[in-house]
């Protein structure tokens, strides 16, 4: 019963400070621009190949692959997780065992994917600390984002190590009282040959130590993952549902330009449902004035570079980062976060996005050929927010590089981005054969 008790605590502490810290993230999100997600079909079709058959991820096919196999592993690893809360709580043992031979199947793949998911964080651990992978680097790489990288995978490493402990003390506990264990454990079964000759009492102790780390770890873990940047373990397929399903190339119209245009073409078309609203901003100078999957991408972003890797942008040394941008916004919105809490909406710190963290070299180094949008595995759409961020600087401060001014004064000039007047279009016609017989 005092164990039930002291799980029961620490299952509430974990929802609560759970719930306290999605409250901040949920409160920033109130924040941002709204943006309407229809075709749920499609949606629903990408998640399940991006984020479930882990499609993006095999482009690079060996580490893609361990990657997969992570993920995979740890969904299967879920359901022995929910067994043991609720074993925790009532004081059961192995609750889900009622399933036979299908509990069988899940306990078996838990105990293999442990030991993959074991191995791969060792290779990823490897390849973090010994090898110099460049995508790994960067200016917006801090320290911090390293040590974060790396203790998210010791985390993983020391749930997988805790989980084979408990299934191998789990069966020399069954096999030394002459019961028979519920459950296949195909690697813990190998592992248990080398505790055989441990004495009863110590079996007992290390299969309740395992029990109780594993257990303990998930609640912490949970609790830290908000914090770093393996959130995108609960972001990640969310993100890619409310990600962009249209094709990548295709640049949204601003609706509120749009509808003036009509307006100028027939003064008499019908306005929408609040078209008469007075437009606060055009474009994105801060934060807040992104829309809320922009918000989410940032949440869930991994940081592993793949886009930065392929940005010809970055490649030819310019300053542009795509991931930067993306966890600049994160960074920005964290900062302005409790002013906001505070004060509201109205909350002005003097600082914005554009500027004191993105700048403008950076946004007009984009070539917009969209590969960073194409790379993430999470269709996390960096090109789109870039844009925003143009346009903010375009028709809110007339600052563009001073080819485009050229090319934007023609247009309003001569409908056209060339320097010549519309009367001396058909001029190039003029010697031509046709032109004369007219
Ligand atoms: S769209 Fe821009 S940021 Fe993305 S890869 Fe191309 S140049 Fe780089
Ligand atoms: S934006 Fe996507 S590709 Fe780029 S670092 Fe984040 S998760 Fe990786």
């Amino acid at each position: 019963m005092t164990a039930q008790l002291i799980f029961a605590l620490a299952l509430l502490l974990t929802l609560g400070v759970f719930a306290f810290t999605m409250r901040r993230y949920f409160y920033n999100f109130r924040y941002t621009k709204k943006k309407a997600i229809s075709n749920i079909p499609a949606r629903l079709r990408e998640t399940f190949k991006v984020a479930i058959a882990q499609q993006k991820i095999f482009r690079h096919p060996v580490m893609g692959l361990l990657h997969a196999l992570v993920f995979w592993g740890f969904i299967v690893i879920l359901f022995g997780s929910i067994e043991m809360v609720i074993d925790g709580l009532f004081g059961t043992v192995r609750v889900f065992s009622f399933m036979g031979w299908f509990y069988n199947v899940l306990m078996a793949s838990g105990d293999v994917f442990a030991a993959i998911i074991a191995v791969s964080i060792l290779v990823f651990l490897f390849r973090r600390l010994f090898m110099h992978v460049k995508r790994f680097y960067g200016v917006e790489m801090k320290p911090i984002s390293k040590a974060d990288a790396n203790l998210a995978l010791s985390f993983i490493l020391f749930l997988m190590i805790t989980l084979l402990g408990m299934n191998t003390f789990y069966l020399l506990e069954t096999l030394n009282a002459d019961q028979n264990a519920v459950g296949v454990f195909p690697v813990s079964m190998l592992l248990a040959d080398l505790f055989a000759n441990m004495g009863d009492g110590s079996i007992i102790f290390w299969h309740h130590f395992n029990w109780w780390a594993h257990i303990l770890l998930i609640f912490v873990f949970a609790n830290v993952l908000p914090y770093s940047k393996h959130f995108h373990v609960f972001m990640s397929v969310p993100n890619v549902f409310v990600s962009r399903i249209e094709p990548l190339g295709k640049v949204d119209n601003m609706e509120s330009i749009t509808r003036e245009v009509k307006l100028m073409l027939d003064p008499s078309a019908p306005m929408d449902a609040g078209a008469d609203e007075p437009i606060e901003k055009f474009g994105v100078l801060d934060a807040t004035d992104v829309n809320w999957v922009n918000y989410m991408n940032a949440l869930s972003c991994t940081e592993c570079g793949r886009c930065t890797a392929v940005c010809p942008a970055n490649i030819t040394g310019k300053l542009l980062s795509p991931r930067k941008i993306v966890m600049d916004v994160r960074a920005r919105m964290k900062e302005k976060s409790p002013g906001l809490i505070k004060e509201g909406a109205a909350f002005d710190d003097g600082k914005s996005l554009v500027f004191d963290y993105i700048t403008e070299e950076e946004l007009w180094a984009c070539t917009m050929c969209n590969a960073c949008a194409q790379e993430c595995p999470i269709n996390i759409n960096q090109p789109s927010l870039i844009l925003d961020m143009r346009r903010y600087l375009v028709l809110e401060q007339s600052k563009a590089p001073s080819g485009l001014n050229t090319a934007f004064a023609n247009i309003e000039n001569n409908g056209a981005p060339w320097q010549f007047s519309p009367e001396d279009r058909m001029n190039w016609a003029d010697e031509l054969y046709l032109n004369e017989t007219a």
